[in-house]
């Protein structure tokens, strides 16, 4: 039986030539650690003539950016390689394809998707993938429906409830989401500057019972095994393809989680736009990402309801008109977790390239205080939107 050890490059190498799938795998020569994200161990694993072939992932016994003074389980290897398979099920043309994965090396081989790039950071570029929106609309629809109890027995939706139990990686959800921005907290990690204004929302009576409510959904609604983490930097984009990786935050819980979480960072990209282009460039981007927004809710719950009328097993469940009903649910706590999204990536620790980008100080600071009143506004309005179009207005009162 294999134990853990945490890999070297070599390790890699030999790894990815073991459970690569390759024809030829000894043409594998070299690994390089790319890892950029805050937790874990990435490889890319290269071919003699510099080629980058094969990913190997792998879970540290700790917070990576922290140290290992925060300690964190190792089966979030198994729970993300768990989740891409079962959405690949569904869904495979948009999640990064599995190889071969290990519970006790807490270790992944993954597709290699350098022909890809990161989506944020071509947002932050003020790249425009106009297919990106209806593709991660359908990602969710796909992945969400097929593992909701529309579509699952309810005896295997229960196996799974319990297979992708997530304590630990929740427990992060829930401190960083739901709880550090609205208290003195240590981990926050906003300027000084903007002290008396993020004071306002540990004193805003009405936002804090709305975020109470929004982290006692996610505590409680095991609605669909969700990505958890569904953010622009766990998507990979070419003009014409769509990938989501990094589903190590994979539970069952509320389904407006995920879209939420994936529409925060395009509303966070909208307002970092002033900071990172020029005035005309940042614009035209602004507009595409409200057209994203709206096409990723559209193309979410059009597929969703089209999959509801067609493949919905449970009988109650498949009553007319209740699916319509459902999204109607979904939409308003899909506002309010992009909310606390936008609220988490500003003030808490886990910051974003689209604001920290952006050059000058006040700028940056200007565009932190439009996100942190987007965030505000959207979470307390949440139950009273109507429909994406109403949404969509909301945001452009807001400035
Ligand atoms: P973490 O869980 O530590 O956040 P990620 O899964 O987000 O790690 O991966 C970190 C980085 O590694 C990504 O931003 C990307 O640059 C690279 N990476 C991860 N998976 C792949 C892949 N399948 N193909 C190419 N690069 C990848
Ligand atoms: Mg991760």
């Amino acid at each position: 039986m294999s134990q853990y050890r945490t890999f070297t490059a070599a390790d890699a190498v030999d790894y990815a030539r073991q459970f690569g799938g390759l024809d030829d795998p000894s043409s594998l020569v070299d690994a390089q650690e790319v890892g950029d994200g805050n937790l874990n161990l990435v490889f890319k694993i290269f071919d003699q003539t510099g080629q980058s072939r094969i990913i190997v992932k792998q879970a540290l016994p700790y917070v990576r950016v922290v140290g290992e003074s925060w300690p964190l389980t190792l089966d979030r290897a198994r729970l993300e390689a768990e989740t891409l398979l079962e959405h690949s099920k569904f869904c495979p043309q948009h999640t990064v394809k599995l190889l071969h994965y290990d519970t006790d090396l807490a270790v992944m081989v993954m597709e290699d998707l350098s022909d890809h790039a990161i989506w944020r950071g071509e947002l932050v570029k003020g790249s425009y993938f106009p297919l990106a929106a209806a593709q991660l609309g359908e990602y969710l629809a796909q992945t969400l429906f097929h593992t909701s109890d529309f579509f699952q027995h309810p005896h295997a939706k229960k196996a799974d409830v319990i297979r992708f139990t997530n304590p630990e990686l929740c427990e992060m959800t829930e401190d960083l989401f739901f709880n550090d921005p609205y208290q003195l907290h240590e981990r926050n990690a906003y300027p000084a500057t903007l002290e008396s204004f993020v004071a306002e929302l540990r004193d805003d009576h009405q936002l804090r019972v709305a975020v109470a409510g929004l982290k006692h959904r996610f505590l409680s609604h095991a609605e669909a095994l969700l990505h958890g983490d569904i953010h622009s930097g766990s998507i990979f984009v070419t003009a014409t393809s769509l990938k989501a990786i990094d589903a190590e935050f994979g539970f069952y819980g509320p389904i407006g989680f995920d879209v939420g979480t994936a529409i925060g960072n395009l509303l966070i990209n909208y307002c970092a736009l002033p900071g990172l282009l020029a005035a005309r460039e940042a614009a035209d981007g602004r507009e595409q990402r409200l057209a994203d927004v709206r096409e990723v809710w559209l193309g979410f719950a059009e597929r969703f309801l089209a999959l509801a009328a067609e493949k919905t097993r449970d009988r109650a469940l498949a009553y007319p008109g209740y699916a319509r009903a459902f999204l109607q649910q979904v939409l308003q706590d899909t506002i309010g977790f992009c909310g606390t999204e936008l609220i988490r990536r500003t003030v808490g620790i886990s910051q974003v390239a689209d604001i920290k980008k952006i050059a000058s100080e006040p700028m940056r600071d200007e565009c932190l205080r439009h996100a942190i009143s987007l965030g505000k506004t959207l979470i307390v309005a949440a139950p009273h939107v109507q429909d994406i179009d109403a949404l969509i207005a909301r945001i452009r009162q807001n400035g």
